[in-house]
């Protein structure tokens, strides 16, 4: 019985998260200026980005939750970001470490990259 329930719950979490996921834009590339409410990103197209952020905006480094105190002028980020009024507002920002083998695990049924 408990069983089915946390079948049913994260089936559930992860029709919410698809859901989420249709409207959202991804923004990786390489952070050029941060201040309290946004951060500005350059794409790999040398585009600038900004993205604002939010009470609700979740920091990841590395896998493990973070702040915006935490992100640095240089760092490599994915954003994932609703559009809101014209505006990008982030909902995560993960950054530090993603390569090598196992943090490549750790992204194992996480958001990758490539996801639309
Ligand atoms: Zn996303």
């Amino acid at each position: 019985m408990k069983r089915t329930v946390a079948v049913v719950s994260l089936l559930f979490a992860l029709s919410v998260m698809a859901l989420a996921h249709g409207k959202e834009k991804h923004v990786m590339g390489t952070v050029t200026s941060i201040s309290d409410s946004s951060i500005t990103v350059e794409t790999k197209d040398k585009t600038s980005v900004t993205v604002d952020v939010s009470d609700k905006t979740k920091f990841e480094e590395s896998g493990s939750a973070a702040t915006l105190k935490d992100l640095k002028v240089g760092d490599r980020v994915v954003v994932h970001a609703d559009v809101s009024g014209g505006k990008l507002v982030a909902n995560e920002i993960h950054f530090g470490a993603m390569k090598g083998k196992k943090s490549m695990e750790g992204m194992k049924g996480m958001e990758g990259m490539e996801h639309k």
